[in-house]
């Protein structure tokens, strides 16, 4: 295949994406529009009109937001490829007398910097505008500009070191240079996966051990008797950001911090905490962590593989205005091409995940002994997140990493009466 076939053949999958996205999000609009004149019978009792109202115009506010600052993004790819800017940038800092790897680090970060630059007003717009209209923001403006420069240190303190390996494997270790940058960077991300909680979290978030008392009693039986070892009890202050509530663990290996919000700590009851941090027990209990692991580390392995063959491919660096192929230009094309020849796959990942959330669902249910806490656990979720109650089912079916609200409290119900059944087959 030439360039131009090559150009062709990347711009049928841009629009292919492009297309899809806007069809899908088009068609979720107009399913929530139709929805948005009564609280869905599924919610009636549980969710009052006030805050149904409300999530439809969430969801009608953010999704016609993705819409326009997706197409500033598309405009920007399809200028930016068309235009010849990367060859030209490419020949730019070639031209700079400064080691070739040094080179490339500046092509990477150029055209990372066009894409955050962007970005920047559609980021300063949904956190100062959209997210502070429905009460979600909580970070201040000289916050939000101290989080964007401890990131570009982070990435420029990491990514850096990480392109320099990249580029002396592709020089140095022959043929097989694929095998050892991939061994190389699943490394990294071992170590960084001890590190990050250890080092970077906290960074942005103030970490303190949960104070002595019944909740912390309760979360220490809960997870012995679960058989789950952990390494303390930690609430960060994610409220200095927003009001978005979660839990979550860290560290690799068998002991574990358990991570709360201190969000879920102030306005969730300790039934529906305890609830919560079950369900993420049973992520682990269920090996959901490990197998997420195993996949991402065999996607990398075929990932690197594929660049191995692209990078001698001359036509392909043509095609998007480059001169001659080079390490930092494939892995400039890799963030244009990414996206477009791998979106059908999605639903893979995310039919994956949904599947999981239902498990470990269903493990907190029998762990807790009872569905309750994580009912209205997710219902106090749902309406203080302003969920939307009433996605397009393709919609969902292809974006949503977890089941529809509708669709977890139906499973929870089934659940519970399996509980039920088991616990009326017990001898007294
Ligand atoms: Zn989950």
């Amino acid at each position: 295949m030439d360039a131009q076939g090559i150009l062709v053949l990347y711009l049928v999958f841009f629009f292919l994406d492009l297309g899809w996205d806007y069809a899908l999000s088009l068609l979720n609009l107009s399913h929530v529009r139709r929805n948005a004149a009564a609280v869905p019978p599924a919610f009636a009792g549980v969710v009052d009109a006030e805050t149904h109202a409300r999530s439809v115009r969430y969801t009608l506010t953010r999704g016609r937001f993705g819409m326009v600052s997706g197409a500033v993004s598309a405009a920007v790819v399809l200028a930016v490829v068309l235009s010849g800017l990367l060859g030209v940038l490419d020949g730019l800092f070639r031209s700079i007398p400064i080691h070739p790897y040094f080179q490339g680090i500046l092509l990477v970060a150029a055209v990372s910097a066009i894409f955050s630059v962007v970005q920047l007003p559609f980021a300063l717009y949904s956190t100062f505008v959209i997210e502070a209209r429905f009460g979600f923001n909580r970070t201040t403006f000289g916050l939000w500009v101290l989080d964007l420069l401890k990131g570009l240190a982070i990435s420029a303190v990491l990514g850096v070191p990480i392109l320099l390996a990249l580029y002396w494997f592709v020089d140095a270790t022959g043929a097989w240079w694929w095998v050892w940058a991939f061994a190389a960077m699943t490394a990294f991300q071992l170590v960084m996966s001890v590190l990050a909680p250890l080092v970077i979290a906290p960074m942005f978030n103030k970490f303190t051990p949960l104070p002595e008392g019944a909740l912390r009693d309760h979360i220490l039986q809960l997870a012995e008797r679960l058989r789950f070892r952990t390494r303390g009890i930690f609430v960060v202050d994610s409220s200095r950001r927003s009001r978005h509530s979660n839990a979550y663990f860290t560290g690799l290996g068998r002991a574990k911090r358990i991570v709360l919000f201190d969000t879920l700590v102030s306005s969730h009851t300790e039934e529906e905490i305890l609830s919560v941090l079950a369900h993420e027990i049973g992520h682990e209990k269920r090996a959901h962590i490990r197998k997420g692991l195993a996949i991402t580390v065999a996607l990398s392995l075929v990932g690197f593989f594929i660049l191995s063959l692209l990078l001698p491919w001359t036509p392909l660096y043509q095609a998007f205005g480059f001169s001659r192929p080079g390490t930092a230009a494939l892995l400039v094309l890799l963030m244009f091409c990414s996206g477009p020849f791998t979106f059908f796959l999605q639903p893979l990942f995310t039919l994956r995940s949904r599947r999981q959330e239902y498990e470990a669902d269903r493990f907190a249910v029998q762990g807790v002994g009872s569905a309750a806490g994580l009912r209205s656990a997710l219902l106090r979720l749902g309406r203080d997140n302003l969920s939307n109650l009433t996605p397009h089912p393709l919609y969902s079916f292809f974006h949503y990493s977890h089941p529809t609200l509708a669709e977890r409290l139906a499973a929870l119900d089934r659940a519970e009466e399996d509980l039920r059944s088991q616990k009326a087959l017990q001898p007294a």
